[in-house]
């Protein structure tokens, strides 16, 4: 039982999927399979599956009603109409490109801002939006403060763009050759950490005083608006909704993975404020993704997604009750001495691998090796955002070597409950009591885009530390 304050779910359950938990040898015989790569596990396999929250949210009623009434006309869909003047609602952009999901976004707007020499700063990197960018020709540079790699900073706003840093690129280059800025509200890779209203205004005047366009990534700004709420001074008590619309009216544009805040199980879409970019847009939409008015969406997907957008700002329980899970689990991991990232951030309680797994180096890639761990002992699926997300550098083939070395454990919205999180966190808790005996590992495939996804490893039979235990385990591991 634990004493931490968790808000009652805003909603009642209708539909049930049963889920089982298969044993520890199974389990065993399933990581094995899997490469020791938790993308690689088959979900039948899985307990309570953490590995993200994109597209795994439970819909409402209404979205599933709205499904009824899907206009899947392939040209002018009246479907489309609904998602595009719900973006322009609660987003306030004018201009709307669907997408198959956000990634598709990501790619169409490389393809338009961006030339071989570009840079492209932004709060962190993030997997796919990288590289879209470096596909396109570009480079990625960070700008986030240095808060942001230090998993005990308490920082309320980790997400935050360091100006100076911003300030010394641009002095450095040629400005025409910074097309814009991408802000990721919260930022995923460094724990879902949020960007302030007050930085966001501030990085807003310094680009657009330069000419360089500002790019939201809207996945969980939704989130990113109810921590602002939370934490910051002036805007406590202010609709979540507003505060979103005030952060979108700093920027130009957004990128969207509808997978995330909007409920739905599929979309995205690329909003805009520039007619030029629109129209370039919707040209490439035509090229790579499907029609202006579908983008690679059916037309039922198109107003799940809008009455998910509807249904996200139309009161903050629903995402207050939505953080306030994730804080619970951070809270009972904490009180079972868990190293985690502080603060909590808002989807996705991140599990810092380097204080967890102390005699694994990070080139025998620790969170890869916790999370394959984590899933043995008790079923539980997240994934690793550490050395093996972060990948190459595209010229070097140096794998870029992040300080944050993290498991992240993410919440499916509306999916899972209290027992559920009480499971994971006693579950983390077996996991860090035998950590001693977990080994490295070392790849034994290595894809070329995106490793993580595609990965395989292999156990490292322990030696350094002398352990027989460990290396015992090791052993029955790869046989
Ligand atoms: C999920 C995500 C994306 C990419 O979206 P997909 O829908 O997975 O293609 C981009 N940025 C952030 C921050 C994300 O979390």
């Amino acid at each position: 039982m634990s004493t931490h304050e968790l808000l009652p779910e805003p909603y009642k359950i209708k539909v049930i999927e049963p889920i089982q938990a298969i044993s520890r040898a199974q389990r065993q015989a399933a990581i094995d399979a899997a490469g020791y790569n938790t993308f690689l596990l088959r979900s039948d396999d899985v307990y309570i599956d953490l590995l993200t929250d994109s597209g795994t949210n439970a819909m409402s009623d209404s979205q599933w009603a709205w499904m009824m009434v899907g206009d899947e006309a392939y040209a002018g869909s009246r479907s489309f109409e609904h998602l595009r003047d719900a973006v322009q609602q609660v987003y306030g952009y004018r201009y709307v490109v669907p997408t198959h999901q956000g990634r598709g976004a990501e790619h169409i707007l490389s393809k338009c801002l961006i030339r071989p020499g570009c840079v492209v700063p932004g709060n962190m990197y993030f997997t796919t939006t990288r590289l879209h960018q470096e596909l396109a020709g570009g480079t990625f540079v960070d700008v986030i403060i240095d808060e942001a790699h230090d998993p005990d900073s308490q920082h309320p706003f980790k997400g935050n763009v360091d100006l100076e840093k911003l300030e010394k690129l641009t002095l450095e280059m040629d400005i025409s050759k910074i097309p814009y800025i991408t802000i990721g509200a919260p930022v995923n890779m460094a724990g879902g950490q949020p960007v302030s209203l007050e930085n966001l205004r501030q990085v807003s005047e310094f680009c657009r005083a330069r000419g360089i366009r500002v790019v939201l990534d809207a996945a969980r700004a939704i989130e990113n608006a109810r921590l602002i709420q939370e934490r910051e001074a002036d805007q406590a008590g202010r609709p979540v909704k507003d505060i979103l619309r005030d952060m979108c009216s700093l920027t130009d544009a957004c990128t969207m993975s509808a997978k995330k805040d909007a409920f739905a199980n599929i979309g995205g879409f690329l909003a805009v404020n520039d007619e030029g970019l629109f129209e370039e847009a919707k040209n490439l939409c035509a090229v790579y993704e499907g029609l202006h008015t579908y983008g690679g969406l059916a037309g039922r997907d198109m107003e799940a997604l809008a009455q998910g957008l509807r249904e996200a700002v139309e009161r903050d329980e629903w995402v207050a009750h939505r953080i306030s899970q994730v804080r619970y689990l951070w809270e009972n991991l904490k009180e079972r001495g868990i190293p985690l990232v502080h603060p909590c951030g808002g989807h996705a309680v991140f599990v810092d691998a380097r204080r967890f797994l102390t005699h694994v180096p990070q080139s025998h890639y620790p969170a890869q090796s916790l999370s394959a761990a984590i899933y043995l002992d008790s079923g539980v699926r997240g994934m690793e955002r550490g050395i093996v997300s972060a990948g190459r550098d595209p010229e070097t083939r140096q794998e870029h070597e992040p300080e944050l070395e993290l498991v992240r454990l993410a919440l499916p919205r509306r999916v899972y409950t209290q027992s559920h999180l009480d499971f994971v966190a006693d579950g983390l808790r077996k996991t860090w009591l035998r950590r001693d005996e977990i080994p490295g590992l070392k790849f034994v495939f290595e894809p070329r885009y995106l490793r993580f996804f595609q990965a395989r490893f292999a156990p490292i039979a322990a030696k350094a530390r002398g352990g027989k235990r460990e290396a015992a385990l090791a052993r029955g591991k790869q046989g």
